[in-house]
């Protein structure tokens, strides 16, 4: 089934502003979210394709890549690169936890009123691996900093045996209309960063954060075929949501470090393959390294710098793929260098016994110096 196209659902335009696509997505996402509709089972649809392309064109990266390539240029099937996984009808405990609290305030909350819960934010971490661990997969643990429930006050904020009390400035709505011109404009409320909250006598531990910076491990395991740039989402270890929110994710981003003899190119590997004068002239065999041990090429005999031998899946298959990529050797002739008196000897033998017959033996210099004279107009 083929996708309709993200602005279309939205009913945009491909130049719509940030504000335009936050605001068809909310009336979209009014209009059709399930809880409204509980009769009309179409509705869901509409709703997660709505939610889909709001996921996309609110991400500039993603939208970026949405408008180079369309639905390919995404993947959410994959569930790397787009961060989808498993993200379904989890509804109000998603990535638009902000739009939905304002919509349908109070409804996670549970309470009456706005509830001013948030979800955390995504985090990136940036892991570098080896070409080897990218092509094999790998498992890792990587150290980040996290914010853990303050200890001496349970995460209130308040100091032991006091109270937090509802923000004077916002009377607990976390949030203040603030008056410009023609406009009043909504904000999130400077006293309590829109919490509803005032910690009177905040807890020494925590100076009224009610968290306290700590780190953590965490195990993960790196696909194989992974490649520069890919990134892999650690649901719920983000960031901590705002008042029982839901976390955030973690976004751990793929850089390949650099090969001493392997260059990436998708799945296909490249390598310089210098080989000797002679090798090249008289031919021979040349071991060469691949990332599942040694492979042979035989190099055939008049083989010139430049010349590219294939070796079929000997390069990396990839996350998407279902195939190995190639690996590329680049011929590379050496002219030997610290010549020895006898080497010298030799090779000015071979010189005077090929000078008469240059154009059998050297064809590409031969020809390049008839058009040389050709040229200046001898
Ligand atoms: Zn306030
Ligand atoms: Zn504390």
């Amino acid at each position: 089934m083929s996708k309709r196209d993200y602005y279309e659902i939205l009913g945009l335009n491909r130049d719509a502003s940030e504000e335009e696509i936050k605001k068809a997505y909310r009336k979209l996402a009014m209009k059709h979210h399930p809880d409204r509709n509980p009769d009309n089972p179409g509705a869901e649809d509409k709703f997660k394709e709505a939610k889909e392309a709001y996921e996309i064109l609110s991400d500039g990266q993603k939208r970026a890549a949405y408008d180079q390539f369309g639905h390919a240029g995404i993947d959410p099937q994959s569930g790397m690169g787009g961060g989808f996984g498993g993200a379904g009808m989890g509804g109000f405990a998603d990535a638009f936890g902000g739009i939905f609290d304002e919509i349908f305030g109070g409804h996670r909350g549970g309470g009456g009123g706005r509830s001013n819960v948030y979800r955390g934010a995504d985090l990136r971490y940036n892991l570098e691996i080896s070409l080897e661990q990218a092509a094999h997969g790998t498992e890792t643990k990587i150290r980040i900093p996290t914010m853990e429930v303050c200890g001496s006050c349970q995460g209130s904020g308040a100091k032991a045996g006091t109270q937090p009390k509802t923000c004077p400035t916002c009377s607990g709505s976390g949030q203040v209309r603030l008056q410009q011109g023609f406009f009043s404009i909504q904000q999130t409320c400077p006293k309590c960063h829109g919490t509803g909250r005032f910690i009177p006598d905040p807890c020494g531990t925590c100076h009224g954060a009610g968290r306290i910076k700590q780190h953590k491990t965490l195990a993960v395991k790196i696909p194989a075929g992974v490649d520069e740039g890919d990134r892999i989402r650690l649901a719920g270890e983000g960031e901590h949501g705002v008042n029982g929110g839901p976390p955030g994710d973690l976004y751990v981003q793929i850089h390949l470090k650099s090969h001493p003899v392997f260059q990436r190119d998708h799945n296909d590997l490249h390598c310089e393959m210098p080989i000797s004068f002679t090798t090249a002239a008289l031919g021979g065999d040349i071991e060469i390294p691949t990332l599942d041990g040694a492979a042979k090429i035989k190099i055939p005999s008049e083989t010139q710098s430049g010349r590219v031998f294939r070796l079929r899946g000997k390069g990396i298959k990839g996350v998407r793929s279902h195939t190995h990529g190639d690996l590329l050797c680049h011929v590379v002739v050496e002219t030997p260098v610290n010549l020895t008196e006898r080497q010298r000897e030799l090779l000015q033998e071979l010189e005077e016994i090929s000078r008469d017959n240059d154009a059998t033996h050297n064809p590409r210099a031969r020809s390049w110096m008839d058009k040389v004279k050709e040229f200046f107009g001898q």
